[in-house]
């Protein structure tokens, strides 16, 4: 018997990991990430006695966050890529610097986690034990992403990670064909229950209003997520040939220059290299007010307005009717980038460990402002389609766990997949299922 326990990710999207464990009882934790629940971060806390290994999926600190934790008592490989791990890094270093959250963990066990690094290729096929083996799969979601096969014992089980089948600037998309016959699968559900709007007519209108808005001498400022959207924004920005200013602040500045030294990781690393060579890093306050006194594009993290650069450029946005803030990642209920949205008032209320500052800001906006949905996840309609295209080893039992997604996208989507034969389930935290 194999067994697979759920520690996180379960029914909400948040603090990744899963437990899987062999017959003999070797284990391997796939993804260790925090949540956002204020009082639950962690992972649920386990036995890891005989632990041989953890394996990531991509840097997104929802699946990479907690993973210092592991490291403050074992010493195992973690399995990942260079460009996962440079960013991994840095998002790690900025949420302990700046989080006013207790996080049993520090510097010291991020420098364990790195030293204990393994980088795997996709594709190779690595024995962590006896009659245990890991393979990287492609995952189509941003620079770096993979999906899991675990052979263990006689099973193989797959973890998708969070997922995108769909062509982006960035990547390659996912592809059902490079993943062989499975017993298990555990699948992301975070648009299970919603269908992206068509990319194509979305990037044409994104595009249109960006130079409509500049070209009048406005700024748009887009608060992309500075992994992995902050770079699709400027490729889509250069595959429509806008020619304005463009400039780079904060995360988004940093992650830019890894994806550079990561050339193979990048689909069209030469557009890549074209437009960031058209842009500015912007890094100090006397740039910054040169920003505010041009005309062009801003792209500036944090992606729901929470905080990071962009809040260097906001007043100046909203108070001036010829700019715009074009939003283009999932915008969750009750951020500042939901409120700006749905009723065009922007709040944002911060206490700044580091340097002991409170910004407190209610505006109402004058700007234009509007959402674009440049989702890097398959949406119900595509994943749907992954899954019924994956090949079960015994075709009269079909295990499926959904994961990583609200209460109602992974029951919805674990109901909808009974009716189609699927033995599937939306796993509860803590439950632990043998296979
Ligand atoms: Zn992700
Ligand atoms: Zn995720």
């Amino acid at each position: 018997m194999v067994k697979i326990s759920f520690l996180g990710s379960c029914r909400e999207i948040g603090r990744s990991g899963i437990l899987v464990e062999s017959k003999s009882g070797s284990k391997c934790i796939l993804d260790y990430g925090i949540g956002f629940n204020n009082n639950n971060r962690l992972p649920l806390e386990t036995d890891l006695t005989n632990l041989k290994a953890v394996a990531l999926t991509h840097c997104h600190i929802d699946h990479s966050g907690a993973l210092p934790f592991i490291y403050k008592k074992y010493q195992v490989p973690c399995f990942t890529n260079p460009i996962s791990l440079d960013i991994t890094e840095i998002l790690i270093r900025d949420m302990i610097k700046i989080s006013n959250y207790p996080y049993p963990f520090g510097f010291r066990e991020l420098d364990l986690l790195k030293q204990n690094t393994s980088f795997l290729e996709k594709g190779t096929r690595y024995m962590i034990d006896d009659k245990y083996f890991i393979t990287f799969i492609d995952a189509g979601h941003i620079p770096g992403s993979v999906s899991i096969l675990l052979e263990v014992d006689d099973k193989r089980i797959f973890y998708s990670g969070d997922i995108n089948t769909q062509e982006t600037h960035l990547i390659d998309p996912a592809n059902y064909k490079d993943v062989p016959q499975i017993d298990t699968l555990i699948v992301e559900s975070t648009y299970a229950l919603k269908e992206h709007p068509p990319r194509k007519s979305l990037e044409e209108k994104f595009v249109e209003k960006v130079i409509e808005i500049t070209e009048n001498g406005g700024k748009v400022l887009i608060p992309a997520f500075g992994v992995a959207r902050s770079q699709e924004a400027l490729l889509i920005l250069e595959k429509y040939n806008y020619m304005g200013n463009i400039f780079i602040d904060g995360l988004a500045r940093k992650v830019s220059s890894i994806y550079l030294e990561n050339p193979n990781f990048i689909k069209d690393i030469n557009a890549f290299r074209k437009i960031l060579k058209r842009s500015q890093f912007i890094s100090k306050k006397k740039d910054r007010l040169h920003v505010k006194n041009s005309k062009g594009v801003i792209i500036s993290p944090s992606g729901m307005l929470k905080g990071g650069a962009a809040i260097n450029y906001i007043e100046t946005i909203l108070n001036d009717p010829g700019s715009a803030i074009y939003l283009v990642g999932y915008q969750v209920e009750g951020s500042p980038g939901r409120g700006l949205i749905d009723n065009g008032i922007f709040e944002f209320k911060e206490t700044q460990k580091k340097n002991r500052m409170s910004v407190n800001l209610k505006i109402k906006a004058k700007c234009d402002y509007d959402y674009f949905d440049f989702s890097s996840h398959a949406d119900s309609l595509h994943l749907y389609e992954y899954i019924e295209n994956l090949e079960f080893r015994n075709n009269t039992h079909k295990d499926v766990f959904c994961v990583h997604g609200d209460n109602k996208s992974t029951t919805t989507l674990a109901s909808e997949l009974v009716k189609k034969d699927y033995n599937s389930v939306a796993p509860e935290i803590g439950e632990i299922y043998k296979i």
